[in-house]
């Protein structure tokens, strides 16, 4: 049961308010869809004050960034907002039903199909204090926050295989690098080689947590007591796709576990498609994010359009 049932079917519903999921609003909008944003306001860049690498926007604060954005499609008529979490996402006859909460307020709404834009969260290394300097000196980006930690005494801190890769490209912002295994990572022989040849070392010792002050940053405790000191740190999380929602449609996963999408963010599922980091095996970065809703947003257009016009399923499946 539902406190609000939307009888009209809107052509587009897109859960998730991020780059990702407010370009392809702002494309599908101008194409005259009616679309609906839902969003629950816990973007991932929340704990940082700048963001960076946006062209005309280097530095803004996420939060202005979203506000800019939303205010740009408030002028469309065929755009409306609705802050709330989707809780579920179900097949109906010809479309979708989207279930979602806000406090104790429940609504549903019909759409004709899905842009799935709820980006990804981070599993951070068990480390009690890094959360106190994550988004200030302790940066999961390198693209993004390697220019404001160049030249630095830098720490490369993660558990996964791509460790010694993040490092090497860290190596262009700072020459003084140490990578933390945390005595979980595996580097090769080839990994240490290049590590070597870039003057980067490696800590294989358990790590325990992070030190700072007020500044920001100081070191990295290892579990033996000992503090390794430096003042900017690039953690690797690991990643993971927000789509419990969505489970009952069982869309078809990549290796990663993100979504299986095509060249246009279609995904196994006809009628439902991928925007930003659901489906983003790329840089994680805003305006990268972005450009895949804009590009979804196309595809979906023109796919209700052919789906007007054809006998054709409606909207075919392209991924497996
Ligand atoms: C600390 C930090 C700093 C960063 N700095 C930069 C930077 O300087 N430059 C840069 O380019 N990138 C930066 N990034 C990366 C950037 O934040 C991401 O690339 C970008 O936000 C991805 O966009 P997205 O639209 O895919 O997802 P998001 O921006 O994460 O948006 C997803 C949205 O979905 C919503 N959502 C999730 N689940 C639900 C649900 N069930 N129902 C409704 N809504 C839901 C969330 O509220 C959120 O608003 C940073 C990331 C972090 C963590």
């Amino acid at each position: 049961m539902t406190d609000e049932q939307k009888a009209e079917p809107y052509d587009v519903a897109i859960i998730g308010a991020g780059p990702g999921g407010l370009s392809a609003a702002l494309n599908l909008v101008r194409a005259r869809r009616r679309t609906i944003v839902i969003d629950g306001n816990r973007p991932r860049n929340a704990a940082t004050f700048h963001s960076h690498g946006f062209i005309t926007r280097d530095g803004v604060s996420p939060l202005e960034l979203r506000r800019l954005a939303r205010a740009e499609l408030e002028e469309y008529p065929h755009y409306e907002f609705h802050q709330a979490l989707a809780t579920k996402v179900t097949r109906t006859g010809d479309g979708f039903e989207v279930t979602t909460k806000a406090g104790l307020a429940i609504s549903a709404y019909l759409a004709r199909t899905i842009v799935i834009a709820t980006g990804t969260a981070e599993l951070m290394p068990a480390l009690p204090t890094l959360r106190a300097f994550y988004g200030t000196s302790i940066h999961s980006c390198i693209e993004c926050d390697g220019w404001e930690e160049r030249g630095k005494p830098v720490a490369v801190i993660g558990e996964t295989p791509d460790l010694a890769d993040r490092a090497l490209f860290a190596s262009q912002w700072s020459d003084d690098i140490i990578v933390f295994t945390c005595g979980i990572a595996e580097l090769s022989a080839a990994d240490e080689a290049a590590l070597a040849a870039r003057n980067i070392t490696v800590d294989r010792r358990a790590v325990t947590d992070v030190v700072g002050d007020r500044a920001g940053l100081t070191g990295i405790v290892m579990a033996d007591g000992e503090v390794v000191a430096r003042t900017a740190a690039f953690v690797r999380p690991i990643y993971q796709p927000k789509l419990d929602y969505a489970a009952s449609l069982e869309l078809a996963r990549a290796a990663d576990g993100f979504l299986a999408v095509d060249a246009e963010g279609r995904t196994s599922v006809a009628g439902v498609y991928a925007a930003g980091e659901s489906a983003s095996p790329g840089p994680r970065q805003l305006i990268v994010a972005a450009g895949q809703g804009a590009r979804v947003a196309a595809a979906l257009g023109f796919d209700l359009v052919r789906a007007a016009v054809s006998d054709l399923p409606a909207l075919a499946r392209t991924v497996q």
